[in-house]
């Protein structure tokens, strides 16, 4: 469930992986992806994607405190690069591995276990079912509680 870069990143190492793989997500998986992303470059080099940065900061430092206008503040030097992603490089390229991927356009109401199958019950009164279901729907996910 979802079309962001989770959704993304998860479905398509699933289908690599030859698994049965459907997404479901409120809008379209091509639409922009509304935030910016920034990354330290090294962490994408060891995964071999520094190709997807659209910029890259060399020399990063970062003050503390009351910051680099501070009398006297000393920068902390990090010795890494860091990057800003290419959107739309980045999501093109999980997009290419989800070729084939069967999206519906729908929002999550509920989530249901039935027995070992998982119901996922949308707005437009469809059902949909897969033996589990990754709840990818962001930071807002109304699916996550918290019990005392
Ligand atoms: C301005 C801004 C800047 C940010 N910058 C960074 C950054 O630099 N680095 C970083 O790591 N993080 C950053 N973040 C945090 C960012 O939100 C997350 O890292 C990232 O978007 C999380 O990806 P996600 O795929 O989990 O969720 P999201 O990107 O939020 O995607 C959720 C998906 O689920 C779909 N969905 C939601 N509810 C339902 C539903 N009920 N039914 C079906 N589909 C549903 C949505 O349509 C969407 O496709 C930033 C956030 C903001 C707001």
């Amino acid at each position: 469930m979802g079309a962001g870069p989770a959704a993304l990143c998860i479905a398509s190492e699933l289908i690599q992986q030859g698994l049965e793989v459907s997404a479901l997500a409120s809008h379209s998986p091509k639409e922009p992806w509304p935030n910016t992303y920034g990354i330290w470059a090294e962490e994408l080099e060891s995964l071999g994607m520094a190709s997807l940065l659209g910029h890259r900061w060399k020399n990063t430092v970062s003050y503390f405190g009351h910051g680099k206008d501070e009398e006297g503040a000393i920068p902390t030097s990090h010795d890494f690069d860091y990057g800003l992603f290419d959107q739309a490089a980045f999501q093109k390229s999980l997009l290419d591995r989800c070729e084939n991927l069967d999206w519906a356009i729908e929002t999550a109401e509920n989530i249901v276990f039935v027995g070992k199958i998982t119901e996922v019950l949308c707005s437009s009164g469809k059902k949909y079912r897969a033996r589990i279901v990754i709840d990818a729907s962001g930071h807002r996910s109304p699916f996550i509680c918290c019990r005392s």
